[in-house]
């Protein structure tokens, strides 16, 4: 899928030590799925599910405890993203799951808000 290099704002509110700000800009190959200006999807790594791609803004939000009202587009935008994704990858109709881990009890590793979307299989509730 054709790549939206970083806009000079964009490129700004990139933190160098990122590894998502760095699939953001290009500099790490992915599998992508989706790319807006403000926001890319692409597949994980290490897929816990059938489909499991992560929904990510190009500005570098350590996580959703750290968004703010000015990121309420935003927000809103790559919930917007998850779901076309679940399209795009063919799990609309079978069913989804939108996940955001937040902090050390949320079990974050990557300090870069992300939007998990899992599905082509059931899910277990609740998590573990
Ligand atoms: P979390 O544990 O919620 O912070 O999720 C981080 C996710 O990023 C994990 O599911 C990892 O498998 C995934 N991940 C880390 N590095 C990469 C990468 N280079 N490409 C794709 N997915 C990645």
């Amino acid at each position: 899928m054709k790549h939206h290099p970083p806009s000079a704002s964009e490129a700004k509110q990139m933190d160098t030590t990122c590894i998502f700000c760095k699939i953001a800009a290009g500099q790490i190959p992915v599998k992508t799925v989706l790319e807006e200006p403000d926001l890319v999807a692409f597949h994980d790594l290490n897929a816990q599910a059938p489909v499991h791609v992560l929904v990510i803004p190009r500005e570098h939000i350590a996580n959703l405890a750290a968004a703010t009202s000015e990121h309420e587009g935003l927000l809103g935008r790559l919930l917007l993203a998850a779901s076309l994704v679940a399209a795009e990858t063919g799990v609309r109709d079978s069913g989804f799951r939108v996940v955001i881990n937040a902090g050390p009890d949320g079990g974050q590793s990557v300090d870069h808000l992300h939007l998990h979307v899992l599905g082509g299989r059931s899910l277990g509730w609740p998590p573990g």
